[in-house]
């Protein structure tokens, strides 16, 4: 395994597996990696000869001073992982390498980012597609892998290609939950032992809502989660939305012929966790 932190190293590398005609698999996270983020360096194994994560804690993302601060960083821990799962190249550029300048570049993405965590998070999008747009034209990846997890950031980055027309195929990943159910996240490990016992609720809820959604209409359905979850005394709903799975607008009935998935965020003390689940009645 090769780690690089130089946008010029990482073209020699590529440009080497390149030219044996390789193909190439792409997996950004932020670190602190968990079975999440290896369940899509799997994929990209399975699909590609080379696999490529690049770790990189993205400031323009973050609209939270405090949460970007706070992020774990675990970067030994995750090289070893990275490692024992055969990824190829690891790029850990400085925000320097990825920010020469600041980048001013403002993408449209229409409704997609205007709901959900485009709405609480205000700039996370745009700076999600600025770092995205940076570590794909400096991978050039056939093929990349995202989780369905950050579902809102999965649409995103599907317009994302498809505007800037970028030859990469974009790969959704299943979600990675825990044995208990919460979907792993790198903020996990932040949560207090209270909090992380109580968070479970999170996943129960949604889970318990697939049942019920035979029973409720869509707005009764959202009700009783959101009370559900308010219940504990930990957790407070910033959102659930049912929306359809391509264009994010929001689902006002069951019989809409398309496919529905119910996307939550959750303060759990001042960590801020994401899950989401699909209904298929
Ligand atoms: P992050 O490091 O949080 O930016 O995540 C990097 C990638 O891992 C993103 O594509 C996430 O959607 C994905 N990911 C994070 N957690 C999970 C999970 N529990 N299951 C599947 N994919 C995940």
């Amino acid at each position: 395994m090769q780690v690089v932190s130089s946008l010029n190293q990482l073209d020699s590398i590529l440009n080497g597996y390149k030219g044996q005609k390789r193909s190439i698999g792409f997996v950004p996270t932020m670190g602190a990696l968990h079975k999440g983020h290896i369940s899509l360096v799997s994929c990209s194994n399975c699909d590609n000869d080379v696999t490529v994560v690049s770790i990189f804690v993205n400031p323009t993302q973050f609209n939270d001073k405090k949460d970007l601060q706070n992020y774990p960083r675990t970067l030994e821990a995750d090289l070893k992982l990275l490692d024992e799962h055969e990824v190829d190249i690891v790029f850990t550029p400085t925000e320097s390498e990825m920010y020469p300048s600041p980048d001013s570049r403002v993408f449209e993405f229409g409704k997609l980012d205007k709901t959900m965590e485009g709405a609480h998070r205000p700039g996370h999008f745009n700076g999600v597609a600025q770092i995205v747009s940076k570590l794909l034209e400096a991978v050039k990846p056939d093929s990349a892998y995202f989780g369905e997890k950050d579902f809102q950031q999965l649409a995103i980055i599907k317009q994302l290609v498809r505007q800037q027309k970028l030859p990469v195929r974009i790969i959704p990943c299943p979600i990675i939950r825990e044995p208990d159910g919460l979907a792993m996240s790198s903020r996990n490990v932040l949560l207090l032992p209270n909090q992380r016992k109580e968070a479970t609720l999170i996943s129960k809820t949604l889970f318990e809502s697939l049942n019920l959604a035979k029973k409720l209409s869509t707005t009764e359905l959202k009700t009783w989660v959101v009370d559900n979850i308010n219940k504990s005394a930990e957790l407070k709903v910033e959102y659930f939305e049912i929306v359809d799975d391509t264009e994010l607008l929001p689902i006002s009935s069951w019989n809409e012929p398309k496919e529905k998935v119910g996307c939550i965020a959750v303060k759990v003390g001042n960590i801020r966790l994401i899950d989401n689940i699909r209904y298929n009645l």
